[in-house]
């Protein structure tokens, strides 16, 4: 027993000095990806239900670190948050987006639009009003054309410097989505505050829901109450087509997930979009 307890406390302390080791190198890498080029936009589409139309898609990073792979940016993302280098990385991930909504207007799309995660540090310290309306005019897009998502934890900070910056990015015609809805603190609170104009409904609640009655109470109690407000739903992390039944079934206005299509390169998107039917 006691060599047994010796060896968990080896694996476990070997374990942490992977996970620290990890840790340091995308510390370390993450300083000088932007430079060297290593991340990438991947997109993932959204549909609407009563048109069965591609409406949109979401831009979601990827880097590609030479000795680690793929990192995902669940990995990355709080890195680059404690580091304050969210905030370049941020407007890269902006100004890319924009371009390649520029792209895809040019090859003849009539309404792409293109949505951005935003953090929380961009709206404190990153003059995120400029950051936005320079992607715009660089790529030379409409503010119609960028959609921007906030996590209910952006709000929780600095509310009202925060809620006055989407108000007049809101006036500038940018739109609004809260990200993960349901998952965050006071979410019907902000909902009264916040003039945002969509709500994503987390993929927690969204993946059970053909099995889950409580799951599928929750996303159908959402929908309605976004309707009295005059707001629009998507649900991400729409896997199966039964789950996408019932989301029709529910009047959930747009659907993201696996199902549809996983986040995928640019490149690989026009051809999707070239098969399923366009913007
Ligand atoms: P998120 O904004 O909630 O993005 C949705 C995540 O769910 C993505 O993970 C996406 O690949 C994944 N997903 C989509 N459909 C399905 C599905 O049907 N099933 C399952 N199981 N998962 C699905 P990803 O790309 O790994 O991104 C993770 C998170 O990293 C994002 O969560 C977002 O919070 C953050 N992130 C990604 N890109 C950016 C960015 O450019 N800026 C910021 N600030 N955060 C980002
Ligand atoms: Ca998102
Ligand atoms: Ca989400
Ligand atoms: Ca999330």
């Amino acid at each position: 027993a006691k060599s047994k307890g010796r060896d968990t406390y080896r694996f476990f302390n070997e374990e942490m000095n992977y996970e620290a080791t990890e840790q340091l190198n995308i510390r370390v890498g993450l300083r000088k990806a932007l430079e060297l080029n290593q991340f990438q936009l991947f997109y993932q589409p959204q549909l609407e239900m009563t048109t069965g139309k591609i409406v949109g898609v979401e831009a979601l990073i990827r880097w590609f670190h030479p000795e680690l792979g793929m990192v995902s940016p669940a990995s990355f993302i709080p890195v680059a948050e404690a580091s304050g280098l969210i905030v370049p990385i941020g407007n890269w991930v902006l100004q890319e987006a924009c371009r390649e909504a520029a792209r895809w207007r040019d090859s003849g799309m009539s309404n792409p639009v293109v949505a951005v995660n935003l953090s929380a540090l961009q709206f404190a310290r990153g003059n995120i009003e400029q950051a936005v309306s320079d992607a715009v005019a660089s790529a030379g897009i409409t503010p119609q054309m960028l959609e921007l998502e906030l996590t209910e934890s952006i709000m929780l900070h600095n509310t009202e410097s925060v809620l006055a910056t989407v108000k007049r990015l809101k006036q500038k015609g940018f739109a609004f989505t809260i990200d993960d809805f349901g998952t965050g603190y006071s979410s019907l609170q902000y909902l009264k505050s916040f003039a945002v104009d969509k709500l994503k409904i987390d993929q927690s609640f969204v993946r059970d829901i053909t099995e889950d009655e409580d799951d599928a109470a929750i996303v159908r109690a959402i929908v309605q109450v976004a309707k009295g407000l005059g707001l629009k739903t998507i649900a991400e992390g729409v896997e199966t087509a039964e789950a996408m039944a019932l989301l029709a079934q529910y009047r959930c206005d747009e659907v993201q997930g696996y199902y549809l299509g996983r986040p995928m390169p640019a490149r690989q998107f026009m051809a999707y979009l070239q098969q399923y039917g366009e913007c």
